[in-house]
């Protein structure tokens, strides 16, 4: 990159002043990741200081049969298929309720869009989970899921919401954004909710109270001008509504084969690589920088690894998703050894080791405990140090 363009763009960064599309693009174009990461570290440092958040939760998938046939899904089955499962209640409640010891904080849900499941089983599942983990946020259901929810039911979205927090609702998940840009877009996702239905429904959340996540999916076949429109939009409406805690870009799995059955299921599978870590470096960065109203930008490390969330916290990152014990959606697509359970003790472990202060959070990133500041490097060197793989 140019040294005046660069200069440019770090003044801008320095003076709080926000930026544009041009700006998004030719911050991607730099190989400079040095200096993206300060620029961004700066960012996030105004914003959140040495602070880490995390939460405890538990992923729960209430079930893989899906309608639709998303070309990067390795977790969808077909109504018959092998391994199509969909939880009874109490199943659900069962799986929830192992995890009670680990004093999790959060319960986050998301699952297929099941084509003959009633919509009355959705808001009777939160209920049930809500009378067995009292002191547990629900976060559930994707925007995608929701507009489902109308197509089954016939209700508006509105009547959707009312029933939905009355059973427990605390805030909607991200998913289902993948890359709004219908460029891409038509050749990844299958199912019905665009850009005008998710922002529909995140807008009508967030005037319902509820504060919810955004994501980007990133790392296949988009180019860097989407991601930068993706983040533009998000922005906007953030403007509007102020609704979103936190954005989260979300690594594309490339080469997973099914170990069940040999199976590939991602249908990109021949037109993608998948980002690198320095890629992915460079994305937290960028968002960071360009994202500059909402308040905090997670790595979900299961996609990472753990040395690459811990240099993410110099990329921006301020937020790492807590203790997961089981989350198929991406497990289905993971074939490279990332451990899939952290609890408070690793979480906190992870923060210090990487110098920064562990915070812990509830869904609404209301703070549930501030731990201590991490030791000085200068202190530590005298002592072997852990090895995040
Ligand atoms: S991404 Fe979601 S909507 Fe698309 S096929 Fe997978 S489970 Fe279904």
């Amino acid at each position: 990159m140019d040294a005046g363009v660069k200069r440019e763009l770090e003044a801008k960064v320095v003076a709080g002043e926000r930026l544009s599309r041009e700006d998004g693009v030719a911050l991607y174009e730099s190989d400079d990741l040095v200096w993206l990461g300060r620029l961004a570290h700066h960012k996030r440092t105004e914003l959140n200081g040495d602070r880490v958040m995390f939460n405890v939760n538990r992923h729960l998938n209430l079930t893989n049969v899906c309608s639709a046939s998303c070309a990067y899904c390795s977790f969808q089955r077909k109504p018959g298929e092998k391994d199509a499962y969909t939880m009874r209640i109490h199943e659900a409640v069962a799986k929830a309720k192992e995890m009670e010891d680990e004093q999790l904080t959060e319960l986050h849900i998301v699952n297929g869009l099941h084509p003959t499941l009633p919509w009355k089983y959705y808001p009777k599942v939160l209920r049930e989970l809500k009378s067995a983990l009292p002191n547990v946020k629900l976060k559930a259901f994707t925007a995608t899921e929701i507009q489902w929810f109308e197509k089954i039911s016939g209700l508006p979205a509105d009547e959707i919401f009312d029933e939905l927090i009355d059973a427990g609702l605390e805030s909607l998940t991200g998913g289902g954004a993948e890359i709004f840009d219908w460029e891409v877009r038509q050749h990844i996702v299958d199912h019905a909710t665009h850009w005008e239905d998710w922002s529909r429904i995140h807008r009508l959340a967030h005037s319902k109270g509820l504060r919810t996540p955004s994501t980007m999916l990133y790392g296949h076949i988009e180019e860097p001008r989407h991601r930068v429109d993706h983040v533009m939009r998000l922005r906007e409406l953030q403007d509007e509504t102020g609704g979103f805690t936190v954005f989260i870009p979300l690594r594309y799995q490339h080469d997973f084969v099914d170990s069940a059955d040999g199976k590939v299921r991602n249908r990109l599978q021949a037109r993608t690589k998948m980002a690198s870590p320095a890629e992915s470096l460079k994305t937290f960065a960028v968002s960071r920088l360009m994202f500059d109203n909402v308040p905090h930008v997670k790595c979900f490390w299961v996609m990472h690894g753990l040395s690459v969330a811990q240099l993410s916290l110099n990329f921006g990152v301020d937020d790492l998703d807590g203790s997961v014990v089981e989350y198929k959606i991406t497990h289905d697509a993971d074939s490279y050894g990332t451990p899939n359970t952290m609890h408070r003790e690793d979480l906190l472990h992870l923060i210090w080791d990487a110098g920064f202060q562990p915070v812990e959070r509830n869904t609404r990133y209301e703070v549930v405990k501030e731990y201590d500041k991490p030791t000085p490097l200068a202190e530590r060197r005298a002592e072997p140090q852990q090895v995040w793989a």
